[in-house]
């Protein structure tokens, strides 16, 4: 397994995780890493409620099972939609998925920074159907902010991005085997309304 190691050598970091599929061999090549997350789920992008309880029930069962702290994001599908409103009709990978990942990164940074934890990753660059540049400047972007739209409760910790390639080093192929072994709920349409292959 793949040895991966956080900037500045960092053991406690903060890894967004936006569903249990994308998470499983992250979480297992931090463990075998030395390095301890906290997962936060923070997905107001995913439409309808249901879909949503269901893709954090199951990374929460996983997380149990890994012994990994698991801290869910208020759900705000409307402040998400306020954050995204204009660019409804853009394809996966256009501007819209841009301004959803700056939305769901700034609230981990902010929430890392509250936490004391110096570092952040996410597993939303792990899948091949997302852009990862588009992903890593969503991110350096999310930890230079200044968060005027979020509470910053006077925390003046900087959070550093890991902008870390999770689909190389054996990751992609344990990516697929894990789902298996584990059995997970697998959607097969990434999160919003605009996304659903039935979306009108
Ligand atoms: S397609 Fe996925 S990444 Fe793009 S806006 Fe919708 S939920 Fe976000």
């Amino acid at each position: 397994m793949l040895k991966v190691e956080a900037p500045g050598g960092a053991r406690d970091i903060l890894l967004h995780a936006c569903c249990a599929p994308c998470s499983g061999a992250i979480l297992e090549c931090l463990r075998d890493s030395g390095i301890r997350p906290v997962v936060f789920f923070s997905n107001s992008n995913i439409y309808p409620r249901a879909e949503y309880d269901l893709r954090l029930a199951e990374l929460q069962r996983y997380a149990g099972k890994m012994g990994v702290e698991l801290v869910a994001d208020e759900y705000d599908h409307d402040a998400w939609l306020a954050a995204v409103r204009g660019l409804e009709r853009e394809p996966e990978r256009g501007e819209r998925c841009a301004a959803c990942f700056r939305f769901r990164l700034t609230r981990a940074a902010c929430f890392a920074a509250q936490r004391g934890l110096p570092v952040l990753a996410t597993t939303l660059a792990s899948s091949r159907w997302k852009d990862l540049d588009q992903v890593n400047e969503a991110g350096a972007i999310a930890c230079g902010v200044e968060w005027g739209w979020l509470p910053r409760n006077d925390v003046a910790m900087a959070v550093q991005w890991w902008p870390q390639n999770w689909r190389k080093g054996g990751l992609q192929e344990r990516r697929n085997e894990v789902i298996r072994e584990q059995g997970f709920y697998n959607q097969n349409w990434c999160g919003c309304e605009f996304s659903r292959h039935d979306n009108p």
